[in-house]
């Protein structure tokens, strides 16, 4: 997984002063790469049959996306405040470079259902957390998380239940 660091650019203090952001763009650009990154979490994903993959608003959208309609599974977004029409469930918390919202619509999980949290990347641990919470209050069975960049030294696991399936593929 080294080898796709040449395609993520770090960009310093990026949105803010001290954060080093880890752009990954240049990997979706790529057809070839972005597919050779995905395989692994294509045959992870069809191991665990979930009933729906959850996607976070909105850099968490292209992986969850992608995976959910090329394994035909349900997709179900996570996304910032007032954005999702009908009755919604929010919680706040806190990122590594500031403080958010995530909503999700009250009805749109089956009890029980089975669902994995798909994001870009894992740095504080909040945004993953916040959305793991979301789907347990809305009657979802949370089994996991995939990130595709994982920011080990943020220790985002940590604040994450270390009973479910927590997977990154590339980690700095
Ligand atoms: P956190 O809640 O701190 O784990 O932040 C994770 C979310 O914020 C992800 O959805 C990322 O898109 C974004 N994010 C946080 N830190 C960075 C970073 N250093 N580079 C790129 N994205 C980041």
């Amino acid at each position: 997984m080294e080898n796709f660091k040449k395609y993520i650019n770090e960009i310093s203090d990026f949105p803010k002063e001290g954060i080093s952001f880890k752009d990954i763009n240049p990997i979706y650009k790529e057809p070839k790469i972005w597919n050779e990154l995905m395989l692994p979490l294509q045959k992870l994903v069809s191991t665990i049959k979930p009933d729906y993959i959850a996607g976070i608003e909105s850099r968490g959208f292209i992986p969850a996306t992608a995976l959910a309609f090329k394994l035909e599974v349900g997709f179900i977004p996570i996304r910032k405040p007032n954005k999702l029409p009908g009755k919604v469930i929010g919680t706040n918390y806190k990122l590594e470079y500031g403080e958010d919202r995530l909503e999700i619509q009250q009805d749109s999980i089956e009890k029980d259902s089975k669902i994995i949290v798909i994001d870009d990347l894992l740095a504080t641990g909040g945004t993953a957390c916040a959305a793991g919470k979301l789907i347990r209050e809305a009657g979802g069975k949370l089994i996991g998380y995939i990130f595709l960049v994982e920011l080990t030294e943020l220790h985002g696991r940590i604040k994450l239940d270390s009973e479910l399936l927590i997977e990154s593929l590339i980690k700095y």
